[in-house]
């Protein structure tokens, strides 16, 4: 049996104070197993974003705990969580987030520098291999595709051998081709390399490539798919943005 990656024990999140306040998460509780990728789903506002910071370590549940490998998120310092985003957690976003002024490979040793080590420029060659761009290591992000760009993200991602990874629609800026060279590369890292793989989407063909699709409705989680075609995937979401508010 695989231990649990990540593990989410009666989340709640809510924002503000009185009338005007949100429940983005109530009392969420899921695990996600070492070695597996779970795309998370669900009709705007359903908390989907707000998850994935809670469980990320970029932002506080105000109840509930979230365990990352053994570590209790909500006990640590703010330098604590700084240092686990650094070092144990990656991150992937909609918009790739990459510096115009530095090339590939030097975008892709932030992370390494930032925590205050010196990046091995072979480990930066092998990570761009990894995802097909070692011959751009010197390109600058406007002279790479979207797709090459998010692959580079990506890359930055994994730079420091991360225990979770987290994309919030990593394809949501790329045409469909592009989306399935990304999407491609997340499964590959999790069936070769056996990662732990975090997706948010609103793309039932994305979510198709996960072991497992959790929907959430109104910040609760609101049942699962195992290995489900995107056919099946959007009949489901179909059904949840149906339900009465
Ligand atoms: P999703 O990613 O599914 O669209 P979010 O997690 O972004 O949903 O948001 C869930 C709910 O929490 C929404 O009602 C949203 O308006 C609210 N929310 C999110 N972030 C904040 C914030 N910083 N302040 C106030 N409300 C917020």
């Amino acid at each position: 049996m695989s231990d649990d990656a990540i593990r989410l024990c009666s989340v709640s999140r809510r924002y503000g104070t009185g009338e005007s306040a949100v429940t983005a998460l109530d009392e969420v509780s899921l695990a996600f197993p070492e070695g597996t990728f779970t795309a998370v789903m669900g009709p705007s506002g359903s908390g989907k974003s707000t998850l994935l910071q809670c469980a990320a370590g970029l932002d506080r549940p105000t109840s509930g705990s979230v365990v990352l490998g053994g570590t209790e998120l909500t006990g640590l310092s703010e330098t604590g969580l700084t240092r686990l985003r650094r070092e144990r957690v990656g991150f992937v976003f909609q918009a790739f987030n990459l510096l115009p002024s530095l090339t590939a490979e030097q975008n892709v040793a932030l992370p390494l520098r930032l925590a205050g080590r010196r990046p091995p420029g072979s480990r930066v060659r092998e990570v761009l291999g990894q995802v097909g761009l070692g011959e751009r290591a010197r390109h600058r992000p406007t002279e790479l595709s979207g797709g090459q760009q998010q692959r580079v993200a990506l890359a930055r991602a994994l730079i420091t051998r991360p225990e979770v990874l987290f994309a919030d629609e990593p394809t949501g800026a790329l045409d469909s081709r592009t989306g399935h060279e990304v999407l491609a590369l997340l499964r590959t890292m999790v069936d070769s390399e056996g990662r732990t793989v975090v997706m948010v989407t609103h793309d039932p063909v994305a979510a198709s490539w996960a072991d497992r699709v959790v929907f959430l409705v109104d910040g609760r989680v609101h049942g699962e798919l195992a290995g489900a075609g995107a056919d099946r995937v959007a009949a489901h979401l179909a059904r949840l943005e149906a339900l009465p508010c």
